[in-house]
């Protein structure tokens, strides 16, 4: 079968929830038995949002091939339970990148390298792409920032140039949009919408479909009009309410017949309802807790949520799974010293110290995993916060005062936290990490194999600093294990400490791998050991 194309466009204002529109519908043509995958195309100037600070993007999700992209992967993946690779991904940087590397190669032949046609066929090629492997019925595309931004044209000439030269059947438009509610008139506004399709409208892209963000109901009168003025079919006029949880969003957009709308436009049979079962069943476990628990997430982005997406959504599948509400508490780990460690995090039921880069926070970061490891309160630390761990115990059970990692202090005696050697000939700075996916080898006698209940797993990995297996002996003669190990290269992966309940530092990021149906292990026994501290 042809794939077929579903572009996805915002108007109006950013933030609408373009990721999760997208990540529903295609979850929606999944439960119909149809095989969907999403692609995020952002543009803006860096070749990939690795060398972003999270506070300019939110958390870099990372795939299984390695790639760093933007956190709307992380949403396809959490809703369709399969894996986002490089092309799921692109932006004008990598565009941009790719088309100056051909000029250079001189593959142009002289002629003048210009956004039409060069750029626009580079983006075309890169959207057909994923329909090119045979593995997707349908492709749903969506385009990072505003309609009218200056670095969005080139993305929606592109659109424009693919629906011209597609069958009508084979590709379509979805417009989100915002209906802002005046409290004063108590009414609901349809102009800024009929505006940003106008916007569209110049730019040759009539919209299929209008998926309305709006904090009331739309009245019948209300679809009528807004059809009428932006040229679409009634049944096109999607509303999208505000939701309790983005995990809602799928059943929101049946009930609207998103699905419906679309399959028809493209000419698809319906095949078989929908099988939502298990969504379902995730969503009655999650709306029904029957314990309570506090998790303090420990970092120093916390002002920006954002920037630990994928570790607060694998809370949300593993809380499910346990039966238990998780009440996340942001702190600061500049705010956490060893005088008042205990009072910060006295109510805590778990804490969990994020992954990161620099030595902003860390000592504070390492007087919470002291705390941790001393009180028995369940522990997890990923990436960052299992260097930390090491650290900690080093100073504190070896008595290594100056123990340290080389990322923070280059000079220390005791680099127990050491750069990997093929990481020290490395200057460029983007894509230059360890990425990506590899095997760990767990042993039997560890709370990481009962969780996992197998040997040999697979995880992701976001890093250039590495516990320095020169230690490992003075660890283990004190208590501190490495209990998981990649295979050939004998990093470690994963570090446990007998006799405490749950403490577990990961060099990989288990975030990236936990989804509504398939929750993480090491996350379920983490909520588990949580929900046990609690009713102590
Ligand atoms: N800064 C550490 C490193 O590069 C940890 C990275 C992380 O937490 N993702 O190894």
């Amino acid at each position: 079968m042809t794939p077929k194309y579903i572009f996805v466009t915002g108007g109006v204002t950013s933030s609408l929830g373009k990721g999760i529109i997208a990540a529903s519908l295609a979850k929606l043509l999944q439960a119909r038995g149809y095989s969907a995958t999403i692609q995020k195309l952002d543009p803006y100037i860096n070749v990939d949002p690795g060398t972003l600070n999270p506070y300019e993007h939110g958390e870099c999700y990372v795939t299984e091939d390695g790639a760093e992209t933007d956190l709307d992967l992380g949403h396809y993946e959490r809703f369709l339970n399969i894996p986002t690779s490089q092309a799921n991904n692109v932006t004008t940087g990598r565009i941009y990148q790719h088309v100056i590397n051909q000029e250079r190669q001189g593959a142009y032949l002289g002629k003048t390298v210009q956004v039409i046609p060069h750029i626009t066929d580079e983006i075309k090629r890169r959207i057909k792409l994923l329909g090119e492997t045979g593995d997707y019925e349908v492709i749903i595309t969506e385009i990072g920032g505003t309609v009218g931004d200056i670095e969005s044209l080139p993305y929606i000439e592109a659109v424009r140039q693919l629906l011209w030269e597609m069958k009508e059947e084979e590709a379509l438009v979805i417009h989100l949009t915002l209906l802002p509610y005046l409290s004063s008139t108590k009414e609901l506004k349809t102009k800024p919408t009929q505006h940003s399709v106008k916007l569209l409208l110049e730019s040759g892209v009539q919209p299929d479909i209008l998926v309305c963000r709006t904090e009331h109901m739309i009245t019948k009168e209300m679809r009528k009009k807004i059809a009428l003025f932006c040229n679409v079919d009634s049944n096109a006029v999607i509303e999208a309410l505000d939701v309790p949880t983005i995990y809602d969003v799928p059943l929101m957009m049946l009930k609207e017949k998103l699905d419906k709308t679309v399959l028809s436009k493209l000419k698809l049979s319906a095949k078989n309802e929908p099988d939502l079962e298990s969504w379902k069943a995730f969503l009655i476990r999650h709306k029904n807790p029957k314990h309570e628990i506090r998790i303090g997430l420990i970092g120093k982005y916390v002002e920006l949520p954002d920037a630990y997406k994928s570790i607060i959504e694998s809370f949300i599948h593993a809380g499910a799974h346990n039966e238990s509400r998780v009440r996340v508490q942001y702190i600061h780990s500049e705010l956490i010293a060893e005088d008042n460690v205990e009072q910060k995090l006295a109510d805590l039921d778990g804490i969990l110290v994020a992954p990161g880069f620099g030595d902003r926070g860390i000592e504070g970061k390492i007087s919470a995993i002291r705390y941790a490891r001393e009180n028995n309160i369940p522990f997890f630390g990923i990436c960052l916060g299992m260097q930390m761990a090491v650290i900690e115990f080093a100073r504190n059970v070896i008595g290594w005062k100056d123990a340290h990692s080389t990322e923070m202090n280059i000079k220390t005696k005791h680099p127990v936290i050491d750069m990997m050697p093929e990481q020290k000939k490395i200057t460029m700075k983007g894509g230059t990490m360890r990425l990506g996916s590899y095997i760990c080898e767990i042993s039997k006698d560890s709370i990481a194999y009962k969780a996992y209940e197998k040997s040999k797993v697979s995880e992701r990995h976001r890093h250039r600093f590495e516990f320095n297996n020169q230690f490992q002996k003075d660890f283990e003669a004190k208590g501190m294990f490495v209990t998981g190990v990649n295979p050939e290269t004998k990093l470690a992966e994963i570090i446990e400490i007998k006799n405490h309940p749950y403490f577990m530092g990961v060099q990989f990021h288990p975030e990236y791998k936990s989804t509504v149906l398939n929750p993480h292990p090491l996350f379920i026994r983490f909520i588990k050991a949580a929900v046990t501290f609690s009713q102590k």
